[in-house]
């Protein structure tokens, strides 16, 4: 890893001004303990106190400072309790996602031991491609692909292009070589057969540039129903932007707990970290959170940058607490955000 790598910390709505700084709390122990430089932490305005402080969700300030940063950690936000002029924008994911081209969003799904998973073995990633397909909102240079002719119809577009489908398929394979070497194609090719039918040829024609990996596919359908049953035998699932969204917040609860699900949005200049789940109204402001999947998020964005020995520490460091006993409220334990953050930092000193 470079020396004063820059990041950015957008805290978000809901859970974020919770989970986020509890991630930039791991990730700087987690640095300092494999002897790496530290960060310099980037804070920037996103979400509804953006709105308060400048007038928008996303102010020009924070994606022209991004721009200049090596990449950033965002918090959830809950752009459905906007005011309707902010509601009508694309949110500030959706946005940073189609402005800086994030077209891979990768979520693993992997169960801590010890903790009620519905799969405990379970232990996959699903590439989600994140440019295009069902989610029109973003598929459009200008204006959206959700319209309303009339008063009483409406009617979205969905956007499937080799390129997209070739870079998403290929990210996916790469993942495969370096895991488990299975890769699963999740696509509605005997219904959508022109959109999701290309998705699920084209990511067949790049399976001949890989053989080593053993492929198969799914109907979204029914892969929901596989993952139930027998999520453990997966390794690598690859599909579109809203099957991708829909799937992982799936395999995020299989594996114990939305809390867990972390994310990275990557192309192949920049990184966004970014927890899987929402921004948990429900529990927001009671310091129950659990921050895993920003800070396994943060993780990701660490190893992205080519610092694997503190992604992998903050890893064992997590499982280690989640081990140890310290358990936050999804995962039936009673421990609170800072509870569990000063856990998982007293695990990651103690491996170091
Ligand atoms: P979005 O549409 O942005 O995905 P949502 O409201 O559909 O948001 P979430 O905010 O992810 O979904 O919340 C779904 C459920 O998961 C809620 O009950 C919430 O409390 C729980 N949850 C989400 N994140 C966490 C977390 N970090 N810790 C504990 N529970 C969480």
């Amino acid at each position: 890893m470079a020396d004063n790598f820059r990041l950015g910390v957008l805290l978000g709505d809901g859970v974020g001004p919770e989970i986020v700084p509890a991630a930039v709390q791991v990730l700087d122990s987690a640095l300092a303990a494999v002897g790496a430089p530290a960060v310099e932490w980037v804070p920037l305005p996103v979400g509804a106190a953006a709105i308060d402080t400048h007038g928008s969700a996303l102010p020009e300030i924070t994606v022209e400072t991004l721009d200049k940063l090596d990449g950033w950690l965002l918090g959830p936000h809950d752009s459905a309790s906007y005011p309707a002029e902010h509601r009508a924008l694309l949110n500030p994911s959706g946005f940073l996602r189609k402005h800086f081209d994030l077209f891979a969003n990768i979520r693993p799904a992997k169960a801590f031991d010890g903790t009620p998973a519905l799969r405990p073995g379970l232990d996959l990633v699903v590439v989600r491609e994140n440019t295009e397909g069902f989610y029109a909102d973003r598929s459009t240079y200008r204006g959206t692909g959700e319209f309303m002719p009339t008063a009483d119809v409406a009617i979205a577009m969905g956007i499937f292009t080799r390129p997209a489908i070739e870079r998403i398929a290929r990210q996916a394979f790469e993942l495969a070589v370096q895991r488990r070497k299975r890769l699963t194609i999740v696509h509605k090719a005997n219904v959508l057969r022109t959109t999701t039918g290309f998705f699920l040829e084209i990511c067949r024609e790049i399976a001949a540039e890989y053989p080593d990996v053993a492929v198969d596919d799914f109907h979204i359908d029914a892969m929901t129903v596989h993952l139930v049953r027998h999520g453990a035998d997966f390794d690598v699932l690859v599909t579109e932007n809203m099957f991708g969204d829909i799937l992982s917040d799936l395999t995020g609860e299989l594996a114990g707990s939305l809390g867990i699900a972390p994310s990275i949005n990557a192309s192949h200049e920049r990184a966004m970290a970014q927890a899987a789940h929402g921004s948990a109204p429900d529990i927001a402001g009671r310091g129950l959170a659990n921050p895993t999947a920003m800070i396994s998020s943060g993780a990701m964005l660490l190893d992205w940058l080519g610092n694997q020995p503190a992604a992998e520490l903050i890893d064992r460091g997590l499982r280690a607490a989640v081990a140890g006993g310290v358990r936050t409220a999804d995962l039936g334990g009673t421990a609170g955000t800072a509870e569990f953050t000063a856990a998982v930092v007293e695990s990651i000193n103690g491996l170091a």
